[in-house]
């Protein structure tokens, strides 16, 4: 039976960035995939936001790894001419409550450590944004937007330049602990079955990787890495020059989500989204009857020149959410389950949003994890 040192479950951005981190190690990496392609599911689903870290409690990893992690992104961009833009982002508030969230995100993000915020006025609001209205707006110039797919296909590359090898159409059916190492049962596309066995495990499933836990024999409930799917669906807008919008524009955050927000892309474009429901499936039809008069609601509130014939409908993400529908907040887990009795298999679980921002530290964090064990 084959044997290799690390097996990466998952070539969506995160096994893609942890395979990169790895990748110099001169270890024998495998990546499975179950896609014809790497970044086929939620990192291709997404708002393409570098995040500043402004929303997530300190210490949390969300926090730290997306403040690391942004910086680590901003520089592997200029290194290596991935499409990006500084764009600066408007957190807008104009009733009661809404300014109310505003103080405690702006308090919440300089306790993070959260650098160049700044507190604009109605005044300067119009400055920046002519056609936006707000009362008061929280401004990050460090929140940008990158090309996704970019980046991704960066990485496979740097990735395979450095021996790591990929394995698409492979489905993990099973994993069994087999004394030091793992044994991974994959399924081809064709139907046929074959195993191969890994020192070290690492679930990057996004998605399934609740299950991919669960083949260990790891409870979802009892450990908490139950995923429950939450989609986002996007609206596109017809005539982006009509708008002079220049900034990312977003209301203030609600418990799931960040709030339907506007986000100028790399082509000129603009986007408005992503909502949030939890859902029992994975389905990516955008309900467009039902989305498009609550997205012109809840956009013309601040832009109150959009007009509801200039939205189409676009894409449509999931979420692959730890906290249940009415739970408080809950971190990414990255984790290598020794205490668990599966010493070097390493859960990256719930890595919905700022997941793509916070990469490059996931990848590095889970090399420190794993160390030299592997
Ligand atoms: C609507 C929405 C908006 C978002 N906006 C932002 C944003 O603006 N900024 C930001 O920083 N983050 C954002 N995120 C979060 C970000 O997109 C995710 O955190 C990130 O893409 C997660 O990457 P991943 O590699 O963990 O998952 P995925 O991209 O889903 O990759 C997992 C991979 O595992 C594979 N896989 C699963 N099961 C198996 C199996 N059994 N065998 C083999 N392969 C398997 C899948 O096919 C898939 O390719 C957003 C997410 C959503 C849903």
């Amino acid at each position: 039976m084959e044997k290799v040192d690390i097996a990466i479950i998952g070539s969506g951005v995160i096994g893609l960035a942890t395979a990169y981190a790895l990748s110099k190690s001169g270890k024998d990496i495998m990546v499975i995939e179950k896609n014809p392609s790497f970044g086929q599911e939620t990192s291709s689903r997404n708002s393409e936001v570098i995040h500043a870290g402004i929303y997530y409690p300190k210490d949390s990893l969300k926090s730290k790894t997306c403040i690391h992690g942004k910086n680590l992104l901003y520089d592997l961009c200029d290194k290596y001419n991935i499409p990006y833009r500084k764009l600066g982002k408007l957190i807008l508030a104009s009733d009661s409550e809404g300014l109310e969230k505003l103080d405690s995100i702006y308090k919440n993000a300089t306790e993070c450590g959260v650098k160049n915020l700044r507190l604009l006025d109605k005044k300067e609001i119009k400055a920046l944004e002519p056609d936006v209205t707000a009362q008061k707006a929280i401004f990050s110039p460090d929140t940008g937007i990158i090309d996704s797919h970019a980046l991704m296909k960066f990485l496979h590359q740097a990735a395979k330049n450095n021996n790591v090898n990929f394995a698409f159409s492979v489905e993990v059916t099973n994993i069994k602990k087999e004394g030091a190492s793992y044994k991974i049962e994959v399924k081809e596309p064709k139907g046929d079955s074959f195993s191969f066995r890994a020192r070290c495990v690492i679930n990057c499933a996004g998605l399934q990787s609740d299950k991919i836990a669960e083949f260990i024999g790891i409870d979802p409930e009892e450990s908490g890495y139950r995923i429950h799917y939450c989609r986002g669906q996007y609206f596109r807008i017809r005539n982006p020059k009509k708008f002079s919008v220049k900034h990312l524009v977003y209301p203030p955050p609600g418990v799931i989500d960040l709030g339907i927000h506007v986000t100028p892309d790399l082509a000129g474009g603009l986007r408005l989204g992503p909502d949030a429901k939890y859902v029992d499936k994975i389905d990516y039809d955008i309900e467009e009857k039902q989305a498009r008069p609550l997205f012109f609601d809840s956009v013309s509130k601040f832009l109150p020149s959009l007009e509801e014939a200039d939205l189409i409908p676009d894409t449509v993400g999931i979420r692959p959410k730890l906290q249940k529908k009415g739970e408080n907040f809950r971190d990414f887990v990255v984790k290598n389950e020794e205490e668990k009795g599966f010493p070097n298999f390493v859960n990256v679980i719930g890595i919905e949003s700022p997941g793509l921002t916070s990469c490059l530290a996931i990848g590095e964090m889970i090399k420190n994890i794993i160390g030299e064990q592997c």
